[in-house]
Formats: C-alpha cells, sequence, structure tokens
C-alpha cells in the first residue's frame, strides 16, 4: 500500500489521486464552482476574479486547472502564467 500526502490538507492517505477523500469531494465542490464562474462570459477570466467569485483559493484553482476536463476553459485566460 502506497501513502501519500494529500497536496490540499496535508494529510496522509492511501489511493491513487492526489488529494486524500475528504479534500476529494471539495475539489468537486470547487470545480463545480469554477464550472459556473466559468461559464458566465461576465467574468474576467484570471485567477485573482475567479477566486474572489468562486471562494475557491488561487492555490487550487491552479491546481484544479491543469485537469484534462479543464483543459479547454484554461485557455480562455488572460494571466495563466501566474506563478505561486
Ligand atoms: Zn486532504
Amino acid at each position: 500500500m502506497n501513502f501519500k500526502t494529500c497536496i490540499r490538507c496535508g494529510c496522509f492517505f492511501s489511493s491513487n489521486d492526489s488529494v486524500c477523500p475528504n479534500c476529494k469531494t471539495k475539489d468537486e465542490i470547487d470545480k463545480t464552482s469554477l464550472k459556473q464562474c466559468l461559464a458566465n462570459s461576465e467574468i474576467p477570466k484570471n485567477y485573482e476574479s475567479l477566486s474572489y467569485l468562486s471562494g475557491v483559493s488561487v492555490k487550487n484553482i491552479n491546481r484544479i486547472l491543469e485537469a484534462k476536463e479543464f483543459s479547454s476553459l484554461k485557455d480562455s485566460f488572460n494571466d495563466i502564467d501566474i506563478n505561486l
């Protein structure tokens, strides 16, 4: 069994995911919020505005947008080169 450190909360867990089961649920909620925000064309597409409007931290936005399902949405960002 492989133990990993959750990249979201730092706890130890065993799974093939990069986040623990608790945070996986939170990630799903964040993904839903982000999708809703990204679908709204009135919203400026940068990480800070998105973080403010979705309640998802910039750190988590940065990570979540790496997911394949967001690859097309990510193209609409103004400041994609944000460094944390
Ligand atoms: Zn976690």
